[in-house]
């Protein structure tokens, strides 16, 4: 079983192109949109009575277990954000914490037992609690963003070595560590004691530094994206979804669940919200491996 751990939104996203309002977002919900397609998932986190009935019930069909989703009087958490024209940066617009402000996440009894942790973003002193709650898991893996960089670097640099693997994109790494060079800046981060390092590229896609292992995966190619909002977050779901369908988290695991993470992102940013990862059926999943796949293999050559 997968535990999940993070922010669950109401966004409003503005790209070039279109608006959105109080779409359904947050962290949590897209590791579980992801997740929810390979093994077992538990959410924990919280929202207001303001939300929606529609939404719930979206948890519902992805059969994720809410027994640790606190639902209490008050607002859910929103965020607002508008996407520069090259759809990779963005200007938060503003954030209202609403009843995160006073989260406290409590792991229901039956679920301390999880195998597989997913700390998606939110204060790592969030994630620390987690972290003293469960019990032994066999693997957990961490997000995190430049605010938190920014305002609680201390918690942070105590989360990274009581984690197994720590996603962050090459801004994040670069902050983090104050190298230049991600390779570099990959080092340092294993240094402090995780297994791996994945460090995401936007649409050049993703690395995963592991010991002396190190591999590269493109993102997948599209020609149209709606909105990249959530991506990271699906990518983190189907890392961890794929290592705990396989219950194998070595570096062979660790590469196919970077290309399933590629994958599912390539759906979330095709809609606002979770609209598009929702709608993808197996079929629709494998031609993109393929292609994800085909893209990168070449015979060896000899020059
Ligand atoms: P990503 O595009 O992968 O960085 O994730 C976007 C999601 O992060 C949005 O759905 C937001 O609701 C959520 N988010 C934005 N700011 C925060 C924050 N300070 N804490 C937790 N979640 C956040």
């Amino acid at each position: 079983m997968i535990l999940v751990v993070g922010s669950i939104a109401l966004d409003s996203i503005e790209t070039p192109h279109e608006k959105s309002e109080d779409v359904l977002g947050g962290s949590a919900t897209y590791i579980c949109g992801a997740t929810s397609k390979l093994a077992d998932t538990s959410l924990i986190g919280i929202v207001g009575s303001d939300f929606p009935d529609r939404y719930s019930q979206l948890f519902e069909e992805w059969k994720v277990n809410t027994e640790g989703l606190e639902v209490v009087e008050g607002k859910t958490f929103r965020w607002s954000g508008r996407y520069h024209s090259d759809m990779i940066h963005r200007d938060t617009l503003s954030t209202e914490l609403g009843v995160f402000e006073t989260f406290n996440p409590v792991i229901p009894e039956s679920k301390k037992g999880a195998e597989y942790v997913a700390l998606g973003n939110i204060h790592p002193d969030l994630q620390h609690r987690i972290l003293d709650q469960v019990k032994k898991p066999k693997w957990v893996v961490a997000d995190t963003m430049k605010l938190w960089i920014d305002i609680a670097r201390d918690s942070l640099e105590r989360l990274i070595p009581r984690v197994d693997a720590i996603v962050v994109n090459d801004e994040e790494a670069r902050d983090l560590t104050g190298e230049i060079s991600l390779t570099s800046a990959a080092a340092v981060l294993l240094e402090m004691g995780p297994s791996s390092v994945i460090i995401k590229r936007g649409e050049h896609g993703a690395s995963l530094h592991m010991g002396e292992d190190l591999f590269y995966s493109p993102a997948f190619p599209l020609h149209k994206v709606f909105d990249t909002t959530g991506a990271g977050d699906t990518f983190l779901g189907g890392l961890i979804g794929w290592v705990a369908k396989k219950g194998n988290s070595d570096s062979a695991t660790l590469k196919e669940g970077i290309h399933v993470g590629s994958c599912l992102a390539s759906f979330t940013v095709e809609s606002f919200g979770v609209d598009s990862l929702q709608a993808a059926d197996r079929a629709g999943i494998n031609k993109r491996l393929e292609v994800l796949r085909d893209l990168t293999e070449v015979p060896r050559i000899v020059f």
